[in-house]
């Protein structure tokens, strides 16, 4: 009986720290947000399967805590949405995304949103008029959205996605395979694209069926006429496997991390050969 309060005693402070911790990051978080300081786009490049062209980037939140350091869009975006903040935070990608793509008019730039933004009636609308406010041809812009926002966003969600998608907006759908009803969903969702998950990518060579699965996969993808990026591409003998089967774009650390909008420069510096032939 002791121990069992010994351990309560322990379970109660460790739960304290936790929750102060929690509003800690809550309260610097908003600070971050509403003087925009701290946070800062970074891009992950993607290229071509076929190629290797340079086609299009992830734009991915980065966050410099004023102590903790980097705090990783894993931890604090799902607090954002928990706390009101995520509208905020997602006008402040959209801004940013559309600088990037002013900056690097050949490519493609694709933001993630949380299924808490799509679900907002002025959505589609507060889109419209930042792309037209930044002069951004609709189409170099690509939304990645889960199953999650498809399953809980209701009619309001597809109604946004409809409205963007008219004008040439471009849909992903991200972490493909890893919702619960994947297939079915593709029955009847209206996505341009779909994000094979990090997962699947991993299980190339490691287990018997992975290939099968990443086949079946981009099968389906294109009889309904979608294209596939795989995400979390680590090595060469992932990258040739995809492309023999008809992959469309690839990403992972194999080809890049993440850069800040500098590396990218960089990067694209002597490379913009007339990329917009390339576009993905
Ligand atoms: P995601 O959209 O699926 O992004 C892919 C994640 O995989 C990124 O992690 C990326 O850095 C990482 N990654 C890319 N290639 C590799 C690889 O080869 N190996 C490994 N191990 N990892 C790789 P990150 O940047 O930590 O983002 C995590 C998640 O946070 C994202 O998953 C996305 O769901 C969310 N997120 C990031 N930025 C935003 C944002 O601006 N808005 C919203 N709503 N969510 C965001
Ligand atoms: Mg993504
Ligand atoms: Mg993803
Ligand atoms: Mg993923």
């Amino acid at each position: 009986k002791g121990a069992g309060r010994n351990c309560y005693a322990i379970f109660g402070a460790h739960m304290d720290d936790l929750l102060q911790a929690r509003r800690e990051i809550e309260y610097d978080l908003r600070r971050a947000v509403t003087e925009g300081k701290g946070l800062e786009l970074h891009f992950q490049p993607v290229y071509s399967a076929d190629n290797g062209a340079l086609c299009g980037a992830e734009a991915l939140l980065r966050w410099s805590h004023p102590t903790r350091g980097r705090v990783g869009p894993d931890i604090f975006i799902p607090i954002a949405e928990e706390c009101g903040l995520i509208n905020a935070i997602g006008e402040f990608v959209l801004r940013e995304t559309c600088l990037a793509a002013q900056r690097w008019p050949a490519l493609k730039i694709a933001a993630n949103a949380s299924p808490k933004e799509l679900q907002n009636e002025s959505y589609a609308l507060k889109v419209m008029s930042m792309l037209k406010h930044y002069g951004i041809n609709p189409e170099q812009l690509e939304i990645e959205i889960t199953e999650g926002t498809l399953l809980d966003g209701g009619g309001q969600c597809q109604k946004n996605i409809e409205a963007l998608r008219s004008i040439g907006v471009h849909f992903a759908l991200d972490d493909f395979g890893t919702g619960f009803s994947s297939f079915a969903r593709l029955q009847n969702v209206s996505v341009d694209r779909i994000k094979i998950d990090k997962s699947f990518v991993d299980r190339f060579g490691r287990e018997k069926d992975g290939r099968a699965i990443i086949e079946a996969m981009i099968g389906l993808a294109r009889a309904k006429g979608l294209k596939t990026t795989a995400e979390g591409v680590e090595t060469d003998d992932q990258r040739m496997a995809l492309k023999e089967l008809g992959c469309d774009h690839l990403q992972g650390y194999l080809l890049s991390m993440p850069l800040s909008k500098e590396q990218f420069d960089k990067l694209v510096g002597g490379n913009v050969v007339n990329l917009r032939s390339t576009r993905m």
